[in-house]
């Protein structure tokens, strides 16, 4: 089956909402006085570094999977990822005793593929600087009868995504503003949904690393830009380009998208692990450090921040915040 030709709306939102319950964790809401103090604002963190794996990418890959026919979770589930999303099609795939076959780089931290294998996933090697992912996984698709689901670029993954604004807004009402990470999309179409249909007047940011603005340059250039790999701590943010279900979505219910760069994701880390004590990923400080960023528009507003992972490994969050 190819993505539904019909873009995502609110209703598939909640489709997802009631699809990932049985499996989803509902994720804390957390504050912080001293943030507040600082930033002058009221800010409210949907913290997803709580859900399983470790990350969001876990609704949008159950939803997707959760709808597959018998005969599609026969065959299995075919994707490309090193990060996030690997891991949870890979943990989805097992909650739903559907075989999943995962294309990694050559290159992937051996951890990414060690917590891949460890939820059961089958990982096919490439090379990342000859071989193209996209291709393998089609190709392999067609062979093998496998269904590609591919990290945001397809209705059920965006509508899954979602259910994580929808569980703020459910939780704490209207909002001022919100501010989300981005890559490829997935996480801000799906929460624009959410947002136009519970606050509609909350202004909606994106947040991609200043390293790889492709997502500000397509909304200014009206069509999706595509750039190199950009060089930037938040790994799960190195996409090259949006895709084309979030861009239609980003372009029409996006309010602006901002910047931080790898110097403010280490500050913001740092506060989150100092001061509210939880470990967050790089990717997942993005809007924290927009929100210091922008503290002097936003005094006295309800602001809303998606904190979208805390997959990182020990080690290498104690050299980043020794750097
Ligand atoms: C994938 C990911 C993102 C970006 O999400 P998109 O849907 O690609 O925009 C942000 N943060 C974390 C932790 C991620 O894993």
């Amino acid at each position: 089956m190819s993505p539904s030709p019909t873009p995502p709306t609110y209703d598939d939102v909640l489709s997802a909402a009631a699809h990932i319950a049985p499996q989803a964790h509902r994720t804390p809401v957390l504050r912080s006085r001293r943030v507040n103090e600082s930033v002058g604002a009221d800010v409210v963190f949907k913290c997803e570094n709580f859900q399983r794996m470790g990350a969001f990418k876990f609704r949008g890959a159950f939803n997707a999977l959760s709808r597959f026919t018998p005969e599609q979770r026969r065959s299995g589930v075919v994707t490309y990822s090193s990060g996030n999303h690997a891991q949870a099609i890979a943990l989805a795939a097992r909650l739903l005793d559907i075989p999943a076959t995962i294309i990694m780089p050559h290159d992937a931290p051996a951890s990414k593929v060690a917590a891949t294998e460890g939820y059961g996933g089958k990982v096919v090697r490439y090379d990342r600087y000859t071989g193209h992912r996209e291709e393998i996984g089609r190709a392999l698709a067609a062979d093998q009868g496998l269904t590609l689901i591919p990290p945001y670029d397809h209705p059920h993954v965006i509508a899954g995504q979602g259910t994580a604004a929808k569980e703020l807004f459910d939780e704490v009402g209207d909002l001022d503003a919100l501010f989300v990470p981005l890559g490829g999309g997935g996480l801000l179409s799906g929460t624009a949904l959410s947002a136009r249909a519970l606050s509609p007047d909350c202004a909606l940011y994106g947040v991609e690393p200043e390293a790889g603005d492709d997502g500000r340059r397509s909304l200014r250039e009206g069509s999706i830009v595509h750039i190199d790999t950009p060089r930037t701590i938040a790994d799960g943010a190195q996409t090259q380009h949006l895709g084309a279900y979030p861009f239609e979505i980003i372009r029409r219910e996006v309010d602006a998208v901002v910047t931080a760069t790898d110097a403010e994701l280490v500050d913001a880390m740092r506060i989150f692990g100092s001061t509210m004590k939880i470990v967050v990923e790089p990717t997942g400080c993005l809007g924290l450090a927009a929100v210091r960023n922008l503290a002097a528009e936003l005094g006295g507003k309800r602001v809303g921040v998606i904190v979208s992972g805390g997959n990182v490994d020990l080690e290498r969050y104690a050299s980043l915040l020794a750097s």
